[in-house]
């Protein structure tokens, strides 16, 4: 007789695993990773030191509030500390906020293709995933998304910029967008590539809360600041949302090590002001030349940028890997590679005129 195996909710069924981007191929020709959008600068200063002096106390849990990083957050922007929670990097933050909006028979909507971690944890939470399609520009189609709402529909997320196309939305139509949702359904604007964003048009999220109290902003600390390794992220909210976040996230899920390299990391900002713009640059000269090539980019905001290759995809990804960079394919759609060491976005863009000219 066979034996029984514990029981699984139904709702885990089906549920995508969450693919992170490759690492570089140990021994292989000169590798560079730009498969997940990390950031190819070291630690900011001050960044180290304040990781070598939190080792001397890993016998200890870390401050379960986290009162350093959030007195430090509540001055950088001017929100009260109420309003603020933290978690183990963003993602951490967006499941406490599914968790504590949707449940089974309640809807979580948002663009597709973005984040990939939505679907995930949104079916974890037992809630209905409402996908909208991009535009055919890439870009949140936010008259279907605000058309698609329903009384089930309790948290909204609008990636901006968005993964993995990079595009973001603008004012006006944000703006225009939040008039049509009603107030009880959360909107959650993830800002994880905010400090990359240089269009003048595209908002702040957290102006936006201020006049808003169903908007949320996500922000992270491992895109622009550079501590992926680290999980540290953090969510703007009016109460009750910001006190349902503190309610549901995971015990002391944020280290002190993260903790305390976030607070030096806020504290080296100019640094980190040179560092993101000299990847906005980068940004530039890369996508400047992809038209040049003959490619057609949609316009990113963020440290990545879209190739839509539809079924050359996999034959795109095989060919940077030989070239010695690994991107992040999207098998049939496109591919998304980061912005890295101008040497790794040089061997990207010779494999693209190679690409460019058999097709
Ligand atoms: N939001 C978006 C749009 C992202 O692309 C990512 C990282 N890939 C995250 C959130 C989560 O980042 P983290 O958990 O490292 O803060």
């Amino acid at each position: 007789m066979t034996e029984k195996t514990p029981r699984l909710r139904d709702a885990l069924d089906g549920i995508p695993t969450y693919k992170p981007g490759r690492p570089a191929a140990a021994g292989g020709p000169v590798a560079y990773k730009l498969s997940s959008n990390e950031n190819p600068y070291p630690p900011l200063p001050g960044v180290m030191e304040s990781a070598v002096s939190a080792a001397a106390s890993f016998n200890r849990y870390p401050d379960m509030a986290c009162t350093g990083l959030m007195a430090e957050l509540s001055d950088r922007f001017g929100v009260p500390v109420e309003h603020l929670a933290t978690g183990t990097g963003s993602v951490g933050v967006a499941q406490s906020l599914v968790q504590s909006t949707a449940g089974p028979g309640d809807e979580v909507m948002y663009a597709w293709r973005s984040f990939e971690a939505y679907p995930i944890i949104t079916q974890i939470s037992g809630a209905r995933p409402v996908q909208v399609p991009l535009t055919a520009g890439d870009v949140h189609d936010l008259d279907a998304m605000a058309e698609a709402v329903t009384d089930r529909t309790r948290l909204i997320f609008v990636c901006n910029p968005n993964n993995p196309t990079g595009t973001a939305v603008r004012r006006a139509e944000l703006e225009r967008f939040l008039d049509r949702v009603p107030t009880d359904v959360l909107v959650v604007l993830d800002e994880a590539y905010k400090e990359f964003i240089r269009d003048p048009e595209v908002p702040d999220g957290i102006g936006i809360y201020r006049e808003r109290p169903n908007v949320c902003v996500l922000r992270t600390f491992s895109k622009a600041y550079g501590l992926a390794g680290l999980r540290v992220g953090f969510a703007v909210a009016h109460e009750p949302v910001a006190a349902a976040l503190r309610k549901t996230a995971v015990p002391f899920g944020v280290s002190q090590l993260a903790q305390d390299a976030a607070v030096a990391s806020l504290r080296s900002e100019d640094e980190l002001l040179g560092r993101v713009g000299s990847l906005v640059c980068e940004r530039t000269r890369v996508a400047q030349t992809l038209v040049k090539q003959g490619w057609t980019v949609p316009d990113s905001q963020a440290n990545f940028i879209w190739l839509r290759l539809g079924k050359r995809t996999a034959d795109f990804a095989a060919a940077c890997e030989k070239a010695g960079v690994v991107v992040r394919p999207f098998p049939g759609e496109g591919v998304r590679a980061t912005i890295g060491e101008t040497e790794a976005n040089d061997l990207l863009l010779r494999v693209t005129e190679a690409f460019r000219k058999e097709l």
